[in-house]
Protein backbone atom coordinates (compact mmCIF):
# COMPACT_ATOMS: atom_id res chain seq x y z
CA UNK A 1 0.00 0.00 0.00
CA UNK A 2 0.97 3.69 -0.26
CA UNK A 3 0.34 6.34 2.08
CA UNK A 4 0.53 9.98 1.16
CA UNK A 5 0.42 12.88 2.98
CA UNK A 6 -2.51 15.31 3.12
CA UNK A 7 -1.29 18.81 3.98
CA UNK A 8 -4.28 20.56 4.25
CA UNK A 9 -4.84 18.02 7.18
CA UNK A 10 -1.61 17.02 8.29
CA UNK A 11 -2.71 13.16 8.04
CA UNK A 12 -1.42 10.23 6.00
CA UNK A 13 -3.82 8.59 3.85
CA UNK A 14 -4.00 5.29 1.94
CA UNK A 15 -3.86 6.57 -1.75
CA UNK A 16 -3.05 2.78 -3.30
CA UNK A 17 -3.18 -0.70 -1.86
CA UNK A 18 -3.04 -3.58 -3.90
CA UNK A 19 -6.09 -5.34 -2.21
CA UNK A 20 -8.84 -3.21 -4.46
CA UNK A 21 -11.66 -5.01 -2.56
CA UNK A 22 -10.45 -2.92 0.37
CA UNK A 23 -10.84 0.22 -1.09
CA UNK A 24 -13.90 1.34 0.41
CA UNK A 25 -13.15 0.30 4.28
CA UNK A 26 -9.66 2.37 3.71
CA UNK A 27 -10.81 5.48 2.69
CA UNK A 28 -11.64 6.87 6.08
CA UNK A 29 -8.28 5.57 7.38
CA UNK A 30 -6.58 8.64 8.89
CA UNK A 31 -2.93 8.16 10.54
CA UNK A 32 -1.44 11.48 12.49
CA UNK A 33 2.42 12.08 12.58
CA UNK A 34 4.09 10.21 14.79
CA UNK A 35 1.36 7.59 15.18
CA UNK A 36 1.62 3.59 14.47
CA UNK A 37 4.57 2.66 12.01
CA UNK A 38 3.62 4.15 9.09
CA UNK A 39 3.22 7.80 11.14
CA UNK A 40 6.67 6.89 12.60
CA UNK A 41 8.52 6.88 9.41
CA UNK A 42 6.86 9.81 8.16
CA UNK A 43 8.35 11.52 11.15
CA UNK A 44 11.63 10.03 11.28
CA UNK A 45 12.06 9.23 7.63
CA UNK A 46 13.61 6.27 8.10
CA UNK A 47 12.39 3.32 6.93
CA UNK A 48 11.21 0.18 9.39
CA UNK A 49 11.46 -3.44 8.88
CA UNK A 50 9.31 -5.64 11.34
CA UNK A 51 9.13 -9.62 11.50
CA UNK A 52 6.73 -9.49 14.80
CA UNK A 53 4.13 -6.62 14.18
CA UNK A 54 2.22 -7.78 17.27
CA UNK A 55 4.59 -7.43 19.77
CA UNK A 56 5.64 -3.63 18.62
CA UNK A 57 4.24 -0.87 20.45
CA UNK A 58 3.70 1.11 17.63
CA UNK A 59 1.67 -1.44 15.81
CA UNK A 60 -2.10 0.39 15.75
CA UNK A 61 -4.69 -2.47 16.41
CA UNK A 62 -7.82 -0.34 15.00
CA UNK A 63 -6.59 -0.75 11.50
CA UNK A 64 -6.25 -4.17 11.18
CA UNK A 65 -9.76 -4.29 12.89
CA UNK A 66 -11.24 -2.11 9.84
CA UNK A 67 -9.65 -4.39 7.41
CA UNK A 68 -9.81 -7.27 9.54
CA UNK A 69 -6.63 -8.16 8.65
CA UNK A 70 -3.88 -9.90 10.79
CA UNK A 71 -0.69 -7.92 10.34
CA UNK A 72 2.40 -10.25 10.70
CA UNK A 73 5.15 -8.57 9.22
CA UNK A 74 6.17 -5.36 7.50
CA UNK A 75 8.31 -2.94 5.68
CA UNK A 76 7.83 0.62 5.88
CA UNK A 77 9.46 2.93 3.49
CA UNK A 78 9.34 6.50 3.23
CA UNK A 79 8.71 8.37 -0.24
CA UNK A 80 11.14 11.67 -0.61
CA UNK A 81 11.11 14.47 -2.75
CA UNK A 82 13.12 17.34 -2.30
CA UNK A 83 14.53 15.85 1.17
CA UNK A 84 10.52 15.96 2.48
CA UNK A 85 8.12 13.04 3.24
CA UNK A 86 5.49 12.98 1.13
CA UNK A 87 4.25 9.55 2.02
CA UNK A 88 5.24 5.99 3.24
CA UNK A 89 4.87 2.92 1.03
CA UNK A 90 4.08 -1.16 2.96
CA UNK A 91 4.54 -4.02 2.26
CA UNK A 92 2.83 -6.42 4.53
CA UNK A 93 2.85 -10.49 5.49
CA UNK A 94 5.72 -11.91 3.10
CA UNK A 95 4.43 -14.98 1.43
CA UNK A 96 4.73 -18.34 3.48
CA UNK A 97 4.49 -16.95 6.80
CA UNK A 98 8.70 -15.69 5.95
CA UNK A 99 10.79 -12.31 7.17
CA UNK A 100 11.33 -10.03 5.09
CA UNK A 101 15.14 -10.18 5.12
CA UNK A 102 17.84 -6.97 3.60
CA UNK A 103 17.22 -8.18 0.24
CA UNK A 104 13.17 -7.32 0.42
CA UNK A 105 14.27 -3.90 2.16
CA UNK A 106 16.98 -2.87 -0.74
CA UNK A 107 14.20 -3.53 -3.49
CA UNK A 108 11.74 -1.92 -1.50
CA UNK A 109 14.34 0.78 -1.40
CA UNK A 110 14.70 0.85 -5.42
CA UNK A 111 10.83 0.71 -5.64
CA UNK A 112 10.52 3.71 -3.25
CA UNK A 113 12.42 6.19 -5.53
CA UNK A 114 10.79 4.95 -8.41
CA UNK A 115 7.74 5.80 -6.43
CA UNK A 116 9.01 9.27 -5.19
CA UNK A 117 9.67 10.68 -9.04
CA UNK A 118 6.40 9.37 -10.30
CA UNK A 119 4.21 10.82 -7.81
CA UNK A 120 6.61 14.09 -8.01
CA UNK A 121 5.84 13.96 -11.76
CA UNK A 122 2.40 13.64 -11.51
CA UNK A 123 2.14 16.68 -8.91
CA UNK A 124 3.86 18.80 -10.83
CA UNK A 125 1.84 18.14 -14.15
CA UNK A 126 -1.15 18.92 -12.17
CA UNK A 127 0.35 21.96 -10.78
CA UNK A 128 0.69 23.36 -14.29
CA UNK A 129 -2.35 21.82 -15.90
CA UNK A 130 -4.97 22.70 -13.15
CA UNK A 131 -6.23 25.96 -11.94
CA UNK A 132 -6.24 26.15 -8.31
CA UNK A 133 -9.39 28.62 -8.25
CA UNK A 134 -12.15 26.36 -10.16
CA UNK A 135 -9.38 23.03 -10.43
CA UNK A 136 -10.56 22.95 -13.74
CA UNK A 137 -7.67 22.81 -16.88
CA UNK A 138 -5.63 26.10 -17.29
CA UNK A 139 -5.92 27.90 -20.70
CA UNK A 140 -2.27 26.83 -22.33
CA UNK A 141 -3.50 23.26 -21.83
CA UNK A 142 -7.22 23.96 -23.23
CA UNK A 143 -5.55 24.72 -25.65
CA UNK A 144 -2.82 22.51 -26.64
CA UNK A 145 -5.18 20.17 -26.14
CA UNK A 146 -8.17 21.78 -28.70
CA UNK A 147 -5.12 22.12 -31.16
CA UNK A 148 -4.85 18.24 -30.82
CA UNK A 149 -8.39 17.16 -31.04
CA UNK A 150 -8.89 19.76 -33.91
CA UNK A 151 -6.54 17.89 -35.93
CA UNK A 152 -8.06 14.67 -35.25
CA UNK A 153 -11.82 15.74 -36.19
CA UNK A 154 -10.45 16.74 -39.42
CA UNK A 155 -8.27 13.50 -40.03
CA UNK A 156 -10.94 10.87 -39.48
CA UNK A 157 -14.22 13.35 -40.00
CA UNK A 158 -15.12 13.01 -36.64
CA UNK A 159 -17.93 15.39 -34.74
CA UNK A 160 -15.85 18.05 -31.92
CA UNK A 161 -17.88 21.03 -30.39
CA UNK A 162 -16.62 23.89 -28.45
CA UNK A 163 -18.52 25.38 -25.71
CA UNK A 164 -17.62 28.69 -24.22
CA UNK A 165 -19.58 30.19 -20.60
CA UNK A 166 -19.37 33.77 -19.03
CA UNK A 167 -20.77 34.03 -15.98
CA UNK A 168 -23.49 36.68 -16.47
CA UNK A 169 -22.80 40.25 -14.53
CA UNK A 170 -20.30 39.02 -12.43
CA UNK A 171 -19.13 42.39 -11.85
CA UNK A 172 -21.82 43.12 -9.58
CA UNK A 173 -21.99 39.62 -8.13
CA UNK A 174 -18.25 41.00 -6.58
CA UNK A 175 -19.20 44.49 -5.93
CA UNK A 176 -22.30 43.60 -4.23
CA UNK A 177 -21.04 40.25 -2.07
CA UNK A 178 -17.43 41.22 -2.24
CA UNK A 179 -14.81 39.34 -4.10
CA UNK A 180 -14.65 36.16 -2.02
CA UNK A 181 -17.79 35.50 -2.50
CA UNK A 182 -17.09 35.61 -6.08
CA UNK A 183 -14.42 33.34 -6.10
CA UNK A 184 -16.63 30.81 -4.27
CA UNK A 185 -19.28 31.87 -7.17
CA UNK A 186 -16.27 30.87 -9.85
CA UNK A 187 -15.48 27.45 -7.84
CA UNK A 188 -19.44 26.93 -8.07
CA UNK A 189 -19.70 27.56 -11.72
CA UNK A 190 -16.55 25.31 -12.46
CA UNK A 191 -18.08 22.48 -10.40
CA UNK A 192 -21.82 22.33 -11.96
CA UNK A 193 -19.78 22.84 -15.53
CA UNK A 194 -17.67 19.68 -14.39
CA UNK A 195 -20.43 17.32 -13.58
CA UNK A 196 -22.51 17.35 -16.16
CA UNK A 197 -19.12 16.92 -18.97
CA UNK A 198 -18.38 13.04 -20.19
CA UNK A 199 -15.06 11.17 -19.08
CA UNK A 200 -13.84 12.84 -22.11
CA UNK A 201 -14.76 15.74 -22.06
CA UNK A 202 -12.31 18.31 -21.58
CA UNK A 203 -13.54 21.33 -19.14
CA UNK A 204 -11.53 24.67 -18.60
CA UNK A 205 -11.00 27.98 -17.22
CA UNK A 206 -10.38 30.00 -20.30
CA UNK A 207 -9.62 33.60 -18.31
CA UNK A 208 -11.02 35.35 -15.44
CA UNK A 209 -14.79 34.58 -15.52
CA UNK A 210 -15.23 32.52 -18.59
CA UNK A 211 -15.17 29.06 -19.05
CA UNK A 212 -14.66 26.86 -22.53
CA UNK A 213 -15.32 23.07 -22.83
CA UNK A 214 -13.89 20.75 -25.43
CA UNK A 215 -16.79 18.16 -26.35
CA UNK A 216 -15.06 15.24 -28.71
CA UNK A 217 -17.56 12.93 -30.62
CA UNK A 218 -20.09 15.86 -30.03
CA UNK A 219 -22.24 17.52 -32.73
CA UNK A 220 -23.13 20.72 -32.24
CA UNK A 221 -27.21 19.51 -31.00
CA UNK A 222 -25.32 17.14 -28.49
CA UNK A 223 -23.32 20.59 -27.36
CA UNK A 224 -26.32 22.60 -26.92
CA UNK A 225 -28.16 19.74 -24.54
CA UNK A 226 -25.19 19.80 -22.68
CA UNK A 227 -24.97 23.67 -22.27
CA UNK A 228 -28.87 23.89 -21.67
CA UNK A 229 -28.13 21.53 -18.86
CA UNK A 230 -25.58 23.37 -17.47
CA UNK A 231 -27.25 26.91 -17.97
CA UNK A 232 -30.56 25.32 -16.33
CA UNK A 233 -28.74 23.87 -13.33
CA UNK A 234 -26.94 27.33 -12.76
CA UNK A 235 -29.83 28.97 -13.14
CA UNK A 236 -31.78 26.90 -10.44
CA UNK A 237 -28.92 26.94 -7.79
CA UNK A 238 -28.95 29.49 -4.86
CA UNK A 239 -25.32 29.27 -3.81
CA UNK A 240 -24.71 30.34 0.13
CA UNK A 241 -21.91 32.32 0.98
CA UNK A 242 -21.61 33.85 4.41
CA UNK A 243 -25.19 33.55 5.12
CA UNK A 244 -25.93 35.61 1.71
CA UNK A 245 -27.64 33.36 -0.75
CA UNK A 246 -26.07 34.38 -3.97
CA UNK A 247 -28.52 33.23 -7.28
CA UNK A 248 -26.16 33.66 -10.72
CA UNK A 249 -26.72 33.21 -14.59
CA UNK A 250 -24.57 31.80 -17.51
CA UNK A 251 -24.56 32.73 -20.85
CA UNK A 252 -22.88 30.06 -23.65
CA UNK A 253 -21.88 29.88 -27.08
CA UNK A 254 -21.25 26.75 -29.48
CA UNK A 255 -19.64 25.99 -32.49
CA UNK A 256 -18.54 22.86 -33.96
CA UNK A 257 -16.02 21.83 -36.59
CA UNK A 258 -18.03 21.09 -39.55
CA UNK A 259 -18.63 24.97 -40.01
CA UNK A 260 -17.34 25.96 -43.54
CA UNK A 261 -15.68 28.83 -42.43
CA UNK A 262 -13.43 26.76 -39.49
CA UNK A 263 -10.24 26.47 -40.60
CA UNK A 264 -7.87 26.33 -37.86
CA UNK A 265 -8.68 25.43 -33.94
CA UNK A 266 -8.50 29.11 -33.45
CA UNK A 267 -11.13 29.82 -35.88
CA UNK A 268 -13.14 27.55 -34.12
CA UNK A 269 -12.39 29.75 -30.53
CA UNK A 270 -13.43 32.62 -32.24
CA UNK A 271 -16.43 31.44 -34.01
CA UNK A 272 -17.72 29.86 -30.06
CA UNK A 273 -16.62 33.25 -28.95
CA UNK A 274 -19.15 35.52 -31.33
CA UNK A 275 -22.07 32.87 -30.24
CA UNK A 276 -21.78 33.64 -26.75
CA UNK A 277 -21.44 37.12 -27.74
CA UNK A 278 -24.65 36.81 -29.26
CA UNK A 279 -26.17 35.20 -25.87
CA UNK A 280 -24.87 38.19 -23.81
CA UNK A 281 -26.71 40.94 -26.78
CA UNK A 282 -30.00 39.19 -26.57
CA UNK A 283 -30.29 39.33 -23.29
CA UNK A 284 -28.05 36.72 -21.22
CA UNK A 285 -28.84 33.53 -19.62
CA UNK A 286 -29.20 32.13 -23.24
CA UNK A 287 -26.88 29.52 -25.19
CA UNK A 288 -26.18 30.47 -28.89
CA UNK A 289 -25.02 29.22 -32.22
CA UNK A 290 -23.26 31.47 -34.01
CA UNK A 291 -26.48 31.63 -36.17
CA UNK A 292 -28.94 31.33 -34.14
CA UNK A 293 -29.95 32.29 -30.61
CA UNK A 294 -31.88 29.66 -28.51
CA UNK A 295 -33.47 29.55 -25.32
CA UNK A 296 -36.87 27.67 -23.41
CA UNK A 297 -36.90 30.55 -20.47
P1 LIG B 1 -21.27 40.23 -18.61
O1 LIG B 1 -22.63 39.72 -18.26
O2 LIG B 1 -21.30 41.13 -19.81
O3 LIG B 1 -20.30 39.12 -18.80
O4 LIG B 1 -20.79 41.11 -17.39
P2 LIG B 1 -19.61 40.84 -16.37
O5 LIG B 1 -19.72 41.79 -15.26
O6 LIG B 1 -19.62 39.40 -16.01
O7 LIG B 1 -18.36 41.02 -17.30
P3 LIG B 1 -17.02 41.84 -17.18
O8 LIG B 1 -16.12 41.20 -18.18
O9 LIG B 1 -17.30 43.29 -17.33
O10 LIG B 1 -16.50 41.58 -15.74
C1 LIG B 1 -15.89 40.40 -15.35
C2 LIG B 1 -15.48 40.57 -13.93
O11 LIG B 1 -14.90 39.35 -13.43
C3 LIG B 1 -14.44 41.62 -13.71
C4 LIG B 1 -13.36 40.96 -12.88
O12 LIG B 1 -12.98 41.75 -11.78
C5 LIG B 1 -14.00 39.69 -12.41
N1 LIG B 1 -13.06 38.60 -12.20
C6 LIG B 1 -12.19 38.08 -13.09
N2 LIG B 1 -11.48 37.07 -12.52
C7 LIG B 1 -11.92 36.96 -11.24
C8 LIG B 1 -11.57 36.08 -10.15
O13 LIG B 1 -10.71 35.21 -10.25
N3 LIG B 1 -12.25 36.26 -8.98
C9 LIG B 1 -13.22 37.20 -8.84
N4 LIG B 1 -13.83 37.29 -7.65
N5 LIG B 1 -13.55 38.04 -9.84
C10 LIG B 1 -12.91 37.91 -11.02
MG1 LIG C 1 -19.23 37.94 -17.48
MG1 LIG D 1 -16.12 37.85 -19.25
Amino acid sequence: SVFLVDEAKNELYFEVVSDEKETDMISNIRIKKGEGIAGTVWLTGKSLVINNVMQDHRHIKSVDNTLKYTTRSIIAIPLIVNGIVIGVMEAINKNGNKCFDRFDNQLFVYLSIQASIAIKNANLYELATIDTKTQLFVHHFFESRLSEEFKRAIRFKRNLSLVMFDIDHFKVINDKYGHQAGDFILHKCAQIIKENCRELDIPSRYGGEEFVVILPETSKNGAFIFAERVRKKIEEEISEYDKQKIRFTISGGIAEVKEDSIKSHLELVKTTDRALYKSKKNGRNLISFNDAVFSDN
